[in-house]
């Protein structure tokens, strides 16, 4: 039994590079391999809270972040004319840093990079495993360009359709929920410091806001209902959007007109898979989405991935290495479960509201809960 000292990182986003830096920072050798050649990511924004903007300072990324961002107050709950229900403000856990924090995802992105690349952390980009065989005591890997290496252990970092998972979880899919997101970048009206959702429209299963993502911008989203998990054609995605915004009052409306561009729509299904404990077989984990990829009810998706980053490190830096995935276990699947499953608990009470609960309790339990520490 002994702890791990070269590991490699399959996918190099949110979790992959989060993982990378922690486990560097630890003494630990680490190489990540993405599939994607240009490492690019979507102009979306992302929503973030204060144990994301923890986590990520734990391995020395918060205030970059924060830079590249916009902080706000919280979350608002709003009814369909625009008048406020309910005011969740944040709570900061890290000395000067903020509660919540919106940033596009290229920034995100270029914060992590950043990080990986000052440390000096190998990364190859256009390549992927072609195989891979657990020793028992390791790992040894082929690889889409030819070459092999061996590991003490192997981390799954590639996100909601992982081939690693279906390699060793064949049965688990990431499965439709019946709703979809939609989203479009306009610009911020300078007095707005909140992220607002606005529901309770009449036969409408969802819910539509907006939330800051810099000084000059903010994003428009809305969640909803779907049947049949249609397909749009990509010229008609700025009608299908607006189409959907109708009826709503407030800033949302007036925000919404300027969803004119169908080329900067971003609409996906909302697909989640919840792994059961444990995420690991012999020497191979899995971490971020492609253990427990949630619906965005909650905006925590980023948030599990860096925590699961940070929890992995630690617990691999601190104790032979079955040991260390037992741990990360034990400290882990509990609060991404919760997470996974009040997310989609939420999209279900949109769909379905004869039988709803409370949105604003849970959101404002779960937001109370999450900024305990991990
Ligand atoms: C449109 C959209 C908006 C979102 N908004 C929010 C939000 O507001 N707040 C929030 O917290 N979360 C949000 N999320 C969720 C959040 O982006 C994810 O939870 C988070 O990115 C998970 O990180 P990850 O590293 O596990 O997966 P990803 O970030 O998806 O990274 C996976 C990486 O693995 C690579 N990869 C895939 N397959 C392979 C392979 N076989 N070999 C090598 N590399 C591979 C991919 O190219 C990618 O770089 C959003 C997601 C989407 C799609």
């Amino acid at each position: 039994m002994s702890k791990a000292q070269n590991v490699l990182v399959i996918g190099g986003g949110v979790a992959g590079l989060a993982v990378a830096i922690a486990l560097h920072q630890k003494g630990v050798a680490v190489e990540v391999v993405e599939k994607n050649a240009d490492w690019s990511v979507y102009h979306v924004g992302i929503i973030v809270q204060s144990n994301f903007i923890r986590a990520l300072d734990q391995i020395g990324c918060g205030k970059a972040a924060v830079a590249a961002g916009f902080p706000y107050k919280g979350a608002r709950f709003l009814s369909t004319g625009g008048e406020i229900i309910a005011e969740l403000p944040g709570v900061s856990e890290v000395d000067g840093l903020p509660s919540d924090l919106g940033l596009t995802r290229p920034a995100l992105h270029e914060v992590l990079t950043g990080k990986v690349k000052e440390l000096g952390i190998p990364v190859r980009l256009g390549v992927s495993f072609e195989t891979f065989e657990d020793t028992g005591s390791g790992v040894n890997v082929t690889f889409t360009d030819g070459t092999s290496g061996s590991y003490d252990l192997m981390i799954g970092c590639d996100g909601n359709y992982s081939a690693v998972r279906k390699v060793l979880w064949r049965e688990a899919k990431p499965a439709f929920t019946g709703q979809g997101v939609w989203r479009y970048n306009v610009p911020r009206p300078a007095n707005l410091e909140w992220s607002d959702l606005y529901i309770g429209k009449p036969n409408f299963h969802g819910k539509a806001g907006y939330c800051p993502l810099t000084p000059e911008e903010m994003y428009i989203f809305v969640v909803c209902e779907e049947p049949g998990n249609p397909r749009f054609a990509p010229e008609s995605l700025a009608d299908e959007m607006q189409q959907r915004l109708q009826g709503y009052g407030g800033l949302l409306g007036e925000a919404a007109k300027a969803i004119t561009d169908p080329s900067l729509v971003v609409y996906r299904p909302l697909e989640a898979c919840i792994m059961p404990d444990p995420w690991y077989q012999g020497r191979v984990v899995l971490i971020g989405d492609s253990a427990h990829s949630a619906t965005p009810h909650l905006g925590q998706g980023a948030a599990m991935a860096v925590e699961d980053a940070v929890v992995l490190a630690e617990e691999l830096a601190a104790k032979d290495v079955e040991s260390a995935l037992r741990a990360f276990m034990d400290r882990r699947f509990e609060r991404a479960k919760l997470v996974g499953t009040s997310s989609i608990k939420l999209g279900e009470w949109e769909m379905h509201p004869e039988s709803a609960g409370d949105p604003v309790a849970l959101t404002d339990m779960i937001r109370r809960k999450l900024a305990e520490p991990v």
